[in-house]
């Protein structure tokens, strides 16, 4: 039986070097080794930092194939591997040692005023200002309308992204077990000319985050979704759910949240 891994890398020089290694090593231990995503592979190794990760996951369209990463990269909280321990690796690999994650994404509506587009996100959707002014948004969710927001923006982040952008701007991290959207403001005005919440908000994964920009400059707002910008002309409304499309990540047995969040973070 063909058994087929592929490798997708960034540019930097560690990671060319490790992709060679992993190469001969993966061929060495009769694997196929591809470079461009193919349908028939059983894995898929990204090479490089989050960036790198969060690119090849969008890049490869979220594929069902599970996903793991080799860390050449600054932070590296998703991908698990060191280039010291490929050898390693493969061994346990070849061993059936590890355990395949679901992570569930979610899912952005945008609505212009001629055209609706569907992304995904696997960290956060960040809507915020194109401009150094202060956005207004009226927030709904489940059709009921909760507040009208002013300040930078506001990042709505999966579990798996409480960790990135959302932890920086104040919320909470999640763990990893928990089905949810976590609602984080940027920088929100509270005074007698504006009130909104000022701490993250939680709302459970059958929830719809409705969000309808109040214009005082045309085309002011920004979409930022896995940290890469999308400008709109004439955006009406942003509709956002946790979606039933969801990725795999590899897990090696002793993988474990908690203790990769301390190792990371403290
Ligand atoms: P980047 O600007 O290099 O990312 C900022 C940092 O976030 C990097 O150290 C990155 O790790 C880390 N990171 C990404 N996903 C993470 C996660 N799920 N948990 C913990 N840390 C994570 O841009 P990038 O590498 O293309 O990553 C895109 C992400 O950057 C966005 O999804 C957003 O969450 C985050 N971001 C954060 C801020 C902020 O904290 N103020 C601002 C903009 C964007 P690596 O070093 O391994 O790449
Ligand atoms: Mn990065």
């Amino acid at each position: 039986m063909r058994r087929i891994i592929t490798i997708n890398s960034n540019q930097v020089n560690k990671s060319v070097e490790t992709k060679k290694v992993l190469t001969e090593k993966l061929i060495n231990a009769e694997f196929e080794v591809t470079y461009n995503f193919c349908k028939d592979s059983e894995l898929i190794i990204s090479i490089g930092g989050d960036g790198s990760f969060l690119k090849t996951v969008h890049d490869f369209n979220f594929p069902q194939i599970p996903i793991i990463g080799i860390n050449t990269g600054h932070l590296g909280f998703f991908p698990e591997i060191s280039p010291n321990h490929i050898d390693r690796f493969i061994e346990l690999y070849k061993n059936n040692s590890f355990l395949v994650q679901d992570i569930s994404l979610i899912e952005a509506n945008i609505y212009t005023n001629d055209c609706k587009s569907n992304m995904y996100a696997i960290n956060e959707v960040v809507v915020k200002g194109d401009k150094s002014r202060t956005i207004h948004l009226n927030l709904n969710v489940n059709n009921k309308h909760i507040q009208k927001f002013s300040g930078d923006g506001m990042i709505i982040s999966t579990p798996t992204g409480s960790t990135a952008y959302n932890y920086a701007a104040g919320g909470s991290i999640v763990d990893p077990g928990l089905n949810l959207m976590q609602l984080t403001p940027l920088y929100p005005i509270n005074t007698n000319a504006y009130r909104c919440f000022t701490s993250s908000i939680i709302f459970s994964s059958d929830s719809i985050i409705e969000i309808i920009p109040e214009y005082r400059f045309e085309d002011s707002i920004l979409i930022v979704i896995d940290g890469v910008e999308y400008r709109f002309s004439q955006m009406s409304d942003i509709k956002i759910s946790v979606s039933d499309l969801k990725i795999k990540l590899l897990r090696m047995f002793d993988y474990e949240f908690w203790s990769r969040v301390s190792e990371k973070f403290l």
